[in-house]
């Protein structure tokens, strides 16, 4: 049987229950038996629920779904080299958030739940208030006061409501826990079915390179939601035995946000209380992930690293990339950015993998500010 599992003291609920942590304040994994049938995918629609039956849904009359996923997996040059970029800027809220928000509101509609509560930097929120939009469930978006305002416009135009918060992201995310109270929490950080979305990442790469794992992944973290779900993904091919090994996973965070790269240079199991500075990267800009052991143990365990990237180096890769044609936002520049940093070390033929996570018209006048400067 499918089940919630805490991470901390290994207590166990009913995935039937609406919670989103352990009573002891643990975060929850689901413990769950993916199947996967390759001819039988590949004669699917090319989305993220061809893999239907390795995600843990009960019903199909509650899935919540734009067709989204399946983007392309598509060669882009940096420094000369070819690396394998997801293109998930490409989603229908334009990010990859939607991965997450199309499972976990599927599950909020299967419990009948009428409202729900998330905050966000601002992609999250989005992809959260589309997906109750379709399903008919009401919704309460956090955010910082100086998210992107085009992130903030879509949340209001999916008729969710709006809350801005003033202050830091930890302020936020302290307002959504207050709500979160009385109203069921649909947070991309703690909520372990959105991570059951964001695995599709993992399943799609690896059915786009012929089910095979690539060598190295390389991607921006803050809060997990990507990193964490690939390492679920990848990991569920392994034990079905589609996979034959592990890639290494690589999070790359900005110089002033960095709690894992700190965490993981000091060699320290849970994440140090850090100073931040603002960064360029904020959707990434995260000083306490909820899954910081979790993130930490997956890169070790895979043999990955942190790596860090100053402003300077996330405004260079930006401007190369959108140079190529590619309109991403700040946030995504900051993974490309850890890719640059990256390959010098990188061996002949390695199979590299990156995401473009965040479309750069989210971020208008982020965008704007960047060009007045020399
Ligand atoms: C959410 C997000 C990320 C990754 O953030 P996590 O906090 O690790 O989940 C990266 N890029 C963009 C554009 C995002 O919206
Ligand atoms: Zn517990």
């Amino acid at each position: 049987m499918s089940k919630f599992v805490c991470t901390e003291c290994r207590a166990s609920y009913p995935l039937e229950e609406p919670r989103w942590r352990c009573d002891c304040g643990g975060v929850l994994d689901i413990d769950f038996q993916p199947v996967f049938d390759p001819t039988r995918i590949k004669r699917r629609k090319p989305n993220m629920w061809r893999y239907r039956e390795a995600i843990p849904l009960e019903d199909n009359a509650f899935i919540t779904s734009f067709e989204e996923g399946f983007t392309p997996l598509t060669e882009v040059m940096i420094d000369g080299k070819a690396v394998f970029i997801k293109q998930d800027q490409l989603f229908p809220t334009g990010s990859y958030k939607d991965r997450g928000a199309s499972v976990l509101i599927s599950k909020v509609k299967e419990l009948g739940i009428k409202e729900v509560v998330e905050d966000s930097s601002g992609n999250a929120g989005s992809a959260i208030a589309a997906y109750c939009a379709q399903a008919g469930i009401g919704c309460h978006i956090y955010a910082p006061e100086n998210t992107s305002a085009g992130k903030l416009a879509q949340v209001q135009f999916y008729g969710a409501e709006l809350h801005k918060i003033p202050g830091t992201r930890e302020d936020t995310a302290q307002a959504a826990l207050l709500a979160a109270e009385k109203i069921y929490y649909a947070s991309h950080a703690w909520n372990p079915f959105f991570f059951h979305g964001t695995k599709t990442f993992a399943f799609e790469i690896s059915e786009q390179l012929g089910w095979k794992s690539p060598d190295t992944v390389i991607l921006p973290v803050g809060n997990g939601t990507l990193l964490l779900g690939a390492d679920i993904g990848f990991r569920e091919l392994l034990r079905a035995g589609i996979l034959d090994r592990l890639p290494r996973i690589i999070g790359v965070q900005a110089e002033n946000c960095a709690p894992l790269y700190r965490a993981y240079q000091e060699n320290r199991a849970e994440v140090p209380p850090i100073e931040t500075k603002e960064t360029l990267a904020e959707g990434i800009a995260i000083a306490r992930p909820a899954r910081g052991r979790q993130i930490i143990d997956a890169v070790r365990q895979t043999g990955g690293e942190f790596i860090t990237v100053s402003e300077d180096e996330i405004r260079k890769a930006l401007v190369e990339i959108c140079g190529q044609g590619y309109y991403i936002e700040p946030t995504s520049a900051a993974a490309i950015a850890g890719v640059k940093k990256y390959l010098p070390g990188s061996s002949q033929g390695e199979v590299i993998v990156s995401a473009f996570t965040g479309h750069g018209l989210k971020a208008t006048e982020k965008m704007l500010k960047l060009i007045s400067r020399p």
